[in-house]
């Protein structure tokens, strides 16, 4: 069932959005050669506490912290820890904060210190997919015109698109309905309606769409080592178009 938000509540999620946005802010300021993984899930941690917030993702589903660390070929869910980031990697964090009871989850793929020519491309295009995708989320079509609009952008560029992990609606709990794919025809499925809100998250590889699991049961990589990419902002469909929360302001 998909749930419509009221401006009462459209208001906490922009709050939240904001608070949430903020965290990736302040995460960006220390990723570079050298960090943890561990540190930077602490950094964020410490940083939504204070602000009044929760980390949504610590104990979901039993996942261990406050962030996703997903370095180089891991496309989503990798487990912070005592991997250390290096010179040429990429590094994507998701992050989700509860505040006042509604969510905002982002996620965002940064460089780690200077990146080849191939994997900054990659970046630009997984980002460029999630613009596409966010300019499709207009109230009167339909769902799936976002997940056509993303795959569209991804496949011209010659990557390819996740497609066991989707985006989702997003509210009181971090996991509404409807799903939001990001492949498959546009025309399909439920109607965009003003008051729905969804986190719209392209995950793009530079090979395969495949992926595999690691053993720990979250770390989700790409099936040929090939790099990752994942941007996601929490979008409301609104009368006048798709408006974006998680942002700083
Ligand atoms: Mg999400």
């Amino acid at each position: 069932m998909i749930i419509l938000k009221s401006s009462r509540e459209l208001e906490k999620l922009r709050a939240a959005g904001r608070l949430v946005a903020r965290t990736l802010e302040e995460l960006r300021r220390h990723i570079r050669p050298g960090v943890t993984t561990a540190e930077l899930d602490r950094i964020a941690e410490e940083f939504i506490v204070r602000h009044g917030g929760r980390p949504t993702f610590k104990g979901y589903r039993g996942f261990p912290a406050a962030i996703c660390a997903s370095p180089n070929d891991v496309v989503v869910h990798g487990i912070p820890g005592d991997v250390v980031l290096q010179e040429g990697d990429i590094f994507s964090v998701d992050v989700g904060v509860t505040l006042d009871g509604f969510i905002g989850d982002t996620a965002w793929t940064y460089p780690v210190g200077e990146i080849d020519d191939e994997a900054a491309r990659l970046l630009e295009v997984a980002r460029k997919s999630l613009e596409a995708g966010i300019a499709a989320a207009q109230p009167g079509g339909y769902v799936s015109d976002i997940g056509a609009a993303v795959q569209a952008v991804v496949e011209a560029a010659g990557f390819s698109v996740v497609r066991e992990y989707t985006g989702h609606g997003v509210g009181r709990e971090m996991h509404e309905d409807p799903p939001v794919p990001n492949y498959g025809p546009p025309g399909r499925g439920p109607r965009l309606k003003p008051g729905m809100v969804l986190a719209i998250e392209p995950m793009v590889n530079a090979g395969t769409w495949k992926t595999k699991t690691d053993a720990d049961g979250w770390t989700v990589r790409t099936a040929d080592g090939s790099l990752s990419a994942h941007f996601e902002h929490t979008v409301a469909v609104t009368d006048d178009g798709p408006e974006i929360l998680t942002v700083v302001d």
